[in-house]
């Protein structure tokens, strides 16, 4: 079976490619490489022996598009493409509505086209807002988003329930991630933002590696039991699985599914960091700053359902997960680019 993935150059969509290629699925890859890189596909190949089809389009270029599903006739879409930065959102917000709204309706006119009516969405647990009630499941109402960023994520959602409540052909799974971190335990995939991490897993793993000079922890004075935001962190490589039984499950669903993807475990800013310090052999520099605007003190969810209906649960703690994103990190210490060619 056939599977386009736009953005399947990013950090999560590679992950996901090499997990549908492992298992045996055909991977196309549709991705612009506005904030990814070529050598992914290399990467990919080294891991599974396959090369996915590569496309270097713009979702939002129709035209362009189109001419891919022609040519790929494409059984399926898992949809990652577009911008993410909470804080580039709120500066760029045209952009931001633009390219991942535009390029969602864009990507939706070419699957009707072709008559391909099964789509995975990359979603997020910022459509929660701030909530009153902790873990999250999905029947929490959605909130209020504090950026253009996460009402992008809002919005798509509630484009894409339309949509399947339109026209019955259509299966939708809407994934709400939690915080992907981790790497490919092959060290030869994995996180490489552009500029300064916004992030907290990359900005540790650039300290740990010597591009940073110190964490900044937003905020101590959290009521959480030391102190600072909790959070429900996810292996990258869960996250992809649970895309592919995401997929397996598509042919007994009808209309729109919502799945949290999350451990279901919060784990604090300071955990965190420890475990990574325990993953690198090093005590790392850090220092308490103010809290981050928008910030919510404590966020993780209820991972049942999809436990109960993809059979999916995570298999990586926190130590798992800071040690593949360490293996990464001192494997490629500047990511894809020139500096620091992977040789794993
Ligand atoms: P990423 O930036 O690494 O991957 C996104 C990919 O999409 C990039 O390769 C980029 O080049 C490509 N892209 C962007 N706009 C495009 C366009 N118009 N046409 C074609 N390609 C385009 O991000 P990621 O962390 O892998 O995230 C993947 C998806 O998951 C995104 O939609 C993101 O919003 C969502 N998500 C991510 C997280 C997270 O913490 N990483 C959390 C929740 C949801
Ligand atoms: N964080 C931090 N320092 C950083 C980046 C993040 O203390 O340099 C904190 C942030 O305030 C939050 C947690 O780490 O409490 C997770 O932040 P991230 O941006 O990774 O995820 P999100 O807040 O979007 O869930």
């Amino acid at each position: 079976m056939k599977i386009l993935v736009t953005g399947g150059a990013g950090y999560i969509g590679s992950h996901t490619c090499v997990r549908l290629l492992e298992e045996g699925y055909e991977a196309v890859i549709v991705d612009d490489l506005s904030n990814s890189s070529i050598v992914v596909l290399d990467r990919i190949e080294q891991i599974t022996g396959k090369r996915p089809g590569f496309y270097p389009v713009n979702i939002c270029c129709k035209k362009e598009l189109d001419e891919v599903f022609e040519v790929e006739k494409p059984e399926a879409v898992i949809h990652f493409a577009g911008f993410k930065a909470v804080g580039e959102s709120v500066q760029k917000p045209m952009e931001y509505y633009s390219n991942n709204i535009s390029g969602t309706l864009t990507l939706t006119e070419c699957m009707k086209k072709h008559g391909v009516f099964s789509l995975i969405f990359s979603s997020s647990a910022t459509v929660y807002g701030e909530p009153d009630r902790m873990p999250l499941g999905e029947d929490c109402p959605k909130g209020v988003c504090t950026n253009p960023y996460g009402w992008t994520k809002w919005m798509i959602e509630q484009i894409l329930t339309d949509i399947a409540a339109a026209d019955e052909r259509w299966k939708v799974t809407l994934l709400r991630y939690f915080n992907p971190i981790g790497a490919h335990e092959s060290g030869l995939i994995g996180e490489d933002p552009k500029g300064i991490p916004n992030n907290l897993l990359p900005y540790i793993a650039q300290v740990a590696v010597g591009r940073r000079e110190c964490l900044g922890v937003f905020g101590n004075d959290y009521d959480t039991p030391d102190g600072t935001c909790i959070r429900d962190y996810i292996h990258v490589c869960d996250l992809a699985r649970g895309h592919v039984m995401a997929l397996d499950h598509m042919k007994d669903q009808n209309g729109t599914e919502i799945f949290n993807l999350g451990s279901g475990r919060g784990y604090s800013v300071l955990e965190v960091f420890h475990a990574f310090e325990n993953a690198c052999g090093k005590k790392l520099p850090m220092e308490f700053r103010p809290r981050r605007a928008g910030d919510i003190p404590v966020s993780y969810c209820d991972p049942e359902k999809a436990r109960k209906i993809l059979g999916f649960s995570t298999e990586f703690d926190i130590e798992k997960m800071c040690a593949d994103s360490w293996n990464w990190q001192k494997k490629n210490p500047y990511g894809y680019g020139e500096n620091a060619p992977c040789e794993a």
